[in-house]
């Protein structure tokens, strides 16, 4: 199969041009399934900066990922069309070029019927792509995978941040807050209510010590129920994983989930009706072993196995 990646069964992995999964580098997503884009911008975070090189961290070692899904009995590429188009032209220090860069660029993504998958950088991109996402499908739906809710007002007495995204996200009207759903927060706290403030902005966040009582199946359940059949868009922090297993990141919190329940639990979302994702906060000066930036090519890797999965039915 032409489309497959190189296989290391004949190409050393070392061999490549740093593309995702050693992809083609496409210019353009006409008449593709997916693109994937890195949108290496860091300078909205709060704690520890340097996701602007996680793009970068999660291209290099996806090389080690091979294109059959064993668990879902689906490989990616026998169905699905896409490539690796290369970052965004963000402007480091400056959040609104960035935004305009972004936003563009998921358009683009878009308008050509493709389907953006962003690399990140930090958790404030996320508002730049759903302006562009709530402009073709008007207010989407959300599942966040995340420790922290991002729901600030403000950080720094200021409205764009790596943890207000979601609050600019709801006043600008991209998200349906009825089919939103945020998972895995946890953490101290500055306001003890912080965790109601979502229920109070119409939203549900289920947190970290819920899910440990509720269990995972009632929590797959709780997210489908929540987005039902509406175009949805994923975002994944990878805080949402323990630092344990995922270091590599700015604002850490301990007592999260492991890397094989964030596998598991994007596996088990089979049946929604994407129309972007992104995964952000992968910091690789903090990372070991490159393991948060595996486990991220991995999360992306499952959310593409959907996408063949739901391909391949409609075939
Ligand atoms: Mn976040
Ligand atoms: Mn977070």
């Amino acid at each position: 199969m032409s489309n497959q990646p190189a296989s290391a069964l004949s190409s050393p992995r070392f061999c490549n041009m740093g593309t995702f999964m050693r992809m083609p580098h496409i210019q353009s997503a006409k008449g593709l399934d997916f693109a994937i884009a890195g949108a290496p911008f860091d300078t909205a975070s709060s704690f520890r900066s340097g996701s602007r090189f996680g793009p970068h961290a999660i291209r290099s070692i996806s090389c080690m990922m091979k294109p059959n899904n064993v668990i879902q009995q689906v490989n990616i590429m026998d169905s699905l069309t896409g490539g690796d188009m290369g970052d965004f032209p963000i402007v480091p220090g400056y959040i609104h070029p960035s935004y305009a860069a972004i936003e563009a660029g998921v358009a683009g993504i878009l308008s050509d019927g493709a389907l953006p998958i962003v690399l990140g950088g930090d958790h404030s991109i996320t508002l730049a792509e759903l302006r562009a996402v709530a402009k073709k499908y008007g207010p989407v739906a959300l599942i966040h995978f995340d420790s922290h809710s991002d729901l600030c007002d403000e950080v720094f007495g200021e409205k764009y941040n790596h943890g207000t995204p979601f609050r600019r996200a709801l006043e600008e009207g991209l998200i349906d807050p009825a089919h939103c759903i945020q998972v895995g927060m946890r953490g101290s706290l500055y306001d003890p209510n912080e965790h109601k403030i979502a229920a109070e902005l119409g939203m549900k966040l289920i947190p970290a010590h819920i899910i440990r009582k509720m269990g995972l199946d009632a929590l797959i359940a709780a997210m489908k129920e929540r987005v039902g059949n509406k175009p949805c868009f994923l975002t994944f922090d990878i805080d949402f994983v323990d630092p344990a297993y995922a270091p590599g990141t700015g604002t850490p919190e301990v007592g999260g989930f492991t890397s094989l329940e964030a596998l598991e639990l994007i596996r088990s979302l089979t049946d929604i009706n994407f129309v972007g994702f992104d995964i952000v906060e992968v910091l690789p000066a903090y990372d070991h072993g490159e393991i948060t930036a595996y486990l991220a090519a991995n999360i992306v890797f499952e959310f593409l196995s959907i996408l063949a999965l739901q391909k391949s039915s409609q075939n």
